[in-house]
């Protein structure tokens, strides 16, 4: 009998999607980054399909839907099942062979302690899948952060991996914690997420985040921060949490922003998506894109209509 799902989490798990498949689609083709598209915000053709960040997602709140917390074991077995299942998702380099060896019965923790010569993926994919899990225990920071961090490792072994995990899935609680609420102001979001990291790069980057000047552009944040050309975690989650929270009002403004630090698109769009749905839901998002989104499973479906008044239909170019 599954746990009943939080509606913030769902609403984070579609949010994860859209910003991913978003993201995702600015890479084919290659445009230049000042292109009249992106200027006039037209965005790319449909359809949107989504990749790893979503697959993983949808791994992870299922299996809280079974278990109401993480089992790593089954967790790791799950993430190998889903990429044996569907390995044509865009998975980073590193996890072909961790996902791999995992599905083969190999232990998971012997297989990723053991990459990178011992030091384990610091890469970016423990953050981009685990918004959702923070929205589910929103009502818990300590325990967020908890579940968070044992998400990670299932699959990334580097403490820098899972600092980003847990930094993301404070952003979602904290974001679901702001419903009904005006948006917490930036730098006090930031700090609040900071206040909670274990001392790291992620951390020091959203610290740096937290202090960027009111008015700082897209391309001098991602400058500072990274936006995920290296993809690894302290490269990607302090842009991503930077974008999200100066959107936190506006999913559709939160996956603009974000798309202009350009990087690793499809990842910081998941993230930034995952925690502003965490507050907003979709209702703000046009139907264009979301006909344009590639559909996921029937159970991650929102039983209530989230706050939030649709825009003016535009049209998906
Ligand atoms: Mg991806």
């Amino acid at each position: 009998m599954p746990v009943p799902t939080p509606t913030p989490a769902l609403d984070s798990l579609q949010g994860l999607a859209l910003g991913d498949a978003f993201g995702d689609r600015w890479f084919h083709p290659r445009v230049d980054e000042a292109s009249a598209e992106y200027v006039a915000r037209i965005p790319r053709r449909a359809p949107w399909g989504w990749t790893d960040d979503t697959a993983m997602a949808l791994v992870l709140v299922d299996h809280l839907r079974r278990h109401g917390r993480v089992d790593q074991d089954g967790l790791a077995r799950e993430f190998a099942a889903a990429y044996t299942a569907d390995p044509a998702r865009k998975y980073g380099p590193s996890m072909h062979q961790v996902l791999r060896r995992i599905h083969r019965g190999e232990d998971w923790r012997a297989v990723t302690s053991g990459m990178f010569g011992g030091q384990g993926s610091h890469g970016n994919g423990a953050a981009m899948r685990v918004a959702p899990l923070g929205a589910w225990f929103a009502d818990d920071l300590d325990r967020a952060a908890e579940q968070a961090a044992l998400s990670a490792a299932a699959t990334h072994f580097h403490p820098e991996a899972a600092a980003g995990a847990v930094a993301v899935a404070l952003a979602a609680a904290l974001a679901v914690r702001s419903r009904g609420g005006a948006a917490p102001e930036r730098a006090a979001f930031l700090t609040a997420v900071a206040e909670r990291l274990p001392e790291s790069d992620v951390r020091s980057g959203v610290r740096i985040a937290a202090g960027l000047p009111a008015g700082t552009s897209v391309r001098h944040a991602a400058v500072v921060l990274g936006s995920g050309y290296l993809v690894s975690a302290p490269d990607t989650v302090p842009f991503a949490l930077w974008c999200a929270a100066g959107a936190l009002d506006s999913l559709p403004e939160a996956l603009w922003v974000t798309l202009g630090g350009w990087g690793d698109m499809d990842t910081t769009c998941a993230i930034a998506g995952g925690v502003v749905a965490a507050r907003t839901g979709l209702a703000q998002v046009e139907p264009g894109w979301l006909a344009a989104c590639e559909p996921l499973p029937t159970w991650t479906a929102t039983p209530s209509t989230p706050t939030g008044t649709p825009p003016a239909a535009r049209t998906t170019a």
